[in-house]
């Protein structure tokens, strides 16, 4: 059997998902809504599905869809790119995170990951035979440690892989930090995979800006993003990535040896999604919003230490000022049990044990009935 698999464990969202149903907690844990997408987006899908939609679609997606990830691209962020040839449609970001890695990295390369990082990263990196170089934001900040970041970069360095905005300390890289990684990635002549897939729940006037615009980018960044966030349709997965056609023929040979292709009928509706008008993209960052408020002043209220949010669908806390003294995982077990509210120990975004472990994650991307009920019963237990 493969050893790296061997030691790898189930991922925390399935781990403390699996205990949320076990204990009849409210689930904070696993960022997914628990309200549907758009009517027109499922619909159009639906009809896809009737209308005999249900074959081998193209290798790179169906043309509506990459013609609507291309428009996506110039509407928001005045990016061209070709949808024949530089537009690549996955089975998630999961799928795009991986076929992007395997299209850039030989064993024994360099990837530079940032941590907290999402816990798909370090396993495929390391899958590949590649060694990750990792650097590490801190909390309560989560700024970017700029000298140890160059100090990352080297002569093997073939590619770096992050998150903006960032799942789960909900920052937003700066215009300078990405201006900062550029210089690093034009200097030592790599690649950057772009995981974008929070890109429109940014909130406060935040803006996500893609790497890929910065000057010289545009053809050394992989951009992926999903419907799974910007749809609020977690469980369809479909991701796709842009990027420069000299990249986009490795990548698409990695796409077509993990699954070849995606749902047409998924993808169908997508596009319908991805040229809906900019009212439902605003609206949706403004919706998270509030919701992101609500869940904020009530944890805070609590007593929780609550960590500023710019974007993504989650919340950072310091349960220390309640006066728990175990460690992240020993609390999100306990509220589950107890409390009956589910959250995600931080430490699982980390690769080593010495990572902070008094941080616990919640989402926000639920009803507001469902997050006020989470409150009153950790206010109960408390
Ligand atoms: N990247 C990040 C940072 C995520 O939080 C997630 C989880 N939704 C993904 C990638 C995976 O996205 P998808 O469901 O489209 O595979
Ligand atoms: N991205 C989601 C989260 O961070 C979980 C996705 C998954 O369960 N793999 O909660």
């Amino acid at each position: 059997q493969n050893d790296l698999l061997s030691a790898t464990g189930t991922t925390i969202f399935t781990v403390m998902s699996a205990l949320a149903v076990q204990h009849g907690a409210i689930n904070l844990g696993q960022g997914f809504p628990d309200y549907d997408g758009p009517d027109d987006v499922i619909e159009a899908a639906a009809a896809a599905l009737k209308d005999g939609r249900n074959q081998y679609p193209p290798l790179t997606g169906v043309p509506e869809l990459r013609a609507a990830v291309s428009a996506h691209n110039r509407r928001f962020y005045g990016i061209e790119a070709d949808p024949n040839a530089e537009v690549i449609v996955t089975s998630g970001a999961t799928e795009a995170i991986t076929a992007c890695l395997m299209a850039v990295l030989n064993p024994g390369d360099e990837c530079v990951l940032i941590e907290p990082l999402y816990d798909t990263y370090l396993p495929v990196v390391r899958m590949l035979g590649a060694i990750p170089r990792l650097v590490r934001l801190s909390p309560p900040k989560w700024e970017l440690p700029r000298a140890e970041l160059a100090a990352a970069f080297g002569p093997k360095t073939k590619a770096i892989l992050f998150n903006t905005p960032m799942n789960p300390t909900g920052k937003v890289f700066t215009a300078a930090e990405l201006a900062f990684i550029a210089e690093l990635i034009a200097r030592h002549d790599c690649y950057a995979i772009c995981d974008e897939v929070y890109e429109h729940l940014t909130f406060d006037g935040w803006k996500h800006i893609p790497l890929m615009t910065l000057p010289g980018m545009r053809e050394r960044c992989m951009r992926i993003g999903s419907a799974g966030k910007t749809f609020s349709l977690t469980g369809w997965k479909v991701g796709y990535i842009t990027c420069d056609r000299t990249l986009a023929s490795n990548v698409a040979k990695a796409h077509q040896n993990l699954t070849f292709t995606t749902p047409p009928n998924l993808q169908r509706g997508v596009a319908v999604g991805l040229m809906k008008d900019d009212a439902y993209f605003d609206g949706l960052s403004t919706s998270l919003q509030a919701r992101r408020d609500r869940l904020a002043e009530g944890l805070a209220a609590l007593g929780f230490g609550v960590l500023p949010t710019k974007g993504s669908y989650f919340i950072t806390t310091d349960f220390r000022p309640l006066g728990f003294n175990g460690d992240d995982v020993a609390f999100c077990r306990l509220l589950t049990e107890e409390a009956k509210v589910t959250a995600i120990p931080v430490t699982a975004f980390y690769a080593s044990a010495d990572a902070p472990n008094h941080y616990a994650r919640f989402a926000f991307c639920k009803g507001e009935a469902v997050i006020d009920a989470a409150l009153e019963r950790m206010r109960i237990w408390m």
